[in-house]
């Protein structure tokens, strides 16, 4: 479709105004937002066509008319299980398996990041995007699937799914600051350790969204406040509270949060994701001595009422953001402190 307006010698259709404006209408009247790239490109390659230079028509219609001029990106894979599903939904979007460009991974939880590989053999065009520190478990992930494994048990089977390695040449580590291409804007990086050490968050700077992964809590629609979530290994109170600062301070127009979608307010939800946080580590810190099963009930009997958590919907978090995992991060984020204390290592982290 992007090559309606491209004329025939540079790949494309070489079709006239009237019968482009028909087959845009007819896509609209399917789907208004597939619509939109395919009248830029018809738009674009109309104008370059009858005014460009010789060198700008080799250089610029034969991409437009294979579609590759458009650049999307998909921020977080899901898990393996979800990649097919994925695929399915991008496709009904207009996005087929060479219209891809990137795959954004917040960070290397299976959640997020599970899917990469089967997503990355779907659309053999995209780059997948991911901090640093998760790049290798990305390209050798059999590290990470075992000590997955370890936490989840069956549910590796049944709800993640295997995790396909990515080649390491279409892996791309991300410094904070670096911006992501899309042709006619940028998502910037913002790293944000605390959740796990290999977080960022994106920002599109051209609609002023911030994409949050984990870095400020999960939350389904109808509960009152997010939850923090505070996974084990590596989850740290200090550096979350400066990635949700840092969030803020981008000030976002909007906030979408992988566990599920648009808080509202992102001033208010970031400033209240942080005092909410803090409670709970307090109440960690209170009972480093004691066991997992005596915080998860305490952080339960404090928190899980005013969470407003709809009545059928409880075990949507069960999995990966219950108080039970939060109980075990953030019992081992306060032992950790207090081993610090003590003997000044760091073995922990
Ligand atoms: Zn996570």
């Amino acid at each position: 479709m992007f090559a309606l307006r491209v004329p025939a010698e540079y790949g494309g259709q070489g079709r006239d105004a009237v019968s482009t404006g028909i087959a845009l209408e007819e896509l609209a009247r399917a789907d208004l937002s597939v619509c939109y790239p395919v009248l830029n490109a018809a738009l674009i390659s109309g104008v370059l066509a009858a005014n460009g230079t010789a060198e700008q028509l080799a250089r610029w219609l034969p991409p437009i008319a294979r579609g590759e001029a458009v650049r999307a990106a998909l921020v977080e894979s899901g898990t393996g299980l979800s990649a097919e599903r994925t695929r399915r939904a991008l496709e009904a979007h207009g996005i087929g398996p060479h219209d891809l460009a990137w795959i954004v991974v917040t960070h290397v939880h299976l959640d997020h990041a599970g899917g990469a590989g089967e997503l990355a053999r779907r659309f053999p065009s995209a780059t997948v995007v991911v901090h640093p520190r998760g790049a290798r478990h990305l390209a050798d992930p059999e590290r990470l699937t075992a000590s997955a494994r370890a936490v989840h048990g069956d549910l590796m089977d049944t709800v993640y799914g295997p995790m396909t390695p990515v080649e390491p040449q279409r892996i791309r580590a991300v410094e904070d600051g670096e911006e992501i291409d899309l042709g006619d804007r940028r998502l910037r990086v913002v790293h944000t350790p605390g959740h796990a050490p290999h977080h960022l968050v994106v920002r599109d700077d051209s609609t002023g969204v911030l994409f949050a992964g984990d870095a400020a809590g999960v939350r389904v629609d109808g509960m009152t406040s997010a939850r923090p979530a505070c996974p084990p290994p590596h989850f740290d109170r200090d550096a979350t509270v400066a990635g949700m600062r840092r969030m803020a301070e981008l000030k976002p127009n909007r906030l979408l949060l992988t566990h599920f979608g648009d808080p509202g307010d992102p001033a208010a939800f970031l400033d209240d994701a942080e005092q909410r946080l803090r409670r709970w580590c307090s109440v960690a810190e209170r009972l480093a001595a004691g066991d997992e099963a005596e915080l998860e009930a305490e952080l339960l009997r404090r928190f899980a009422a005013d969470e407003s958590m709809p009545a059928d919907d409880p075990e949507r978090f069960a999995v990966m953001g219950g108080f039970a995992s939060n109980a075990v991060g953030l019992r081992q984020w306060a032992r950790s402190r207090t081993g610090r204390e003590e003997v000044g290592t760091d073995a922990l982290r």
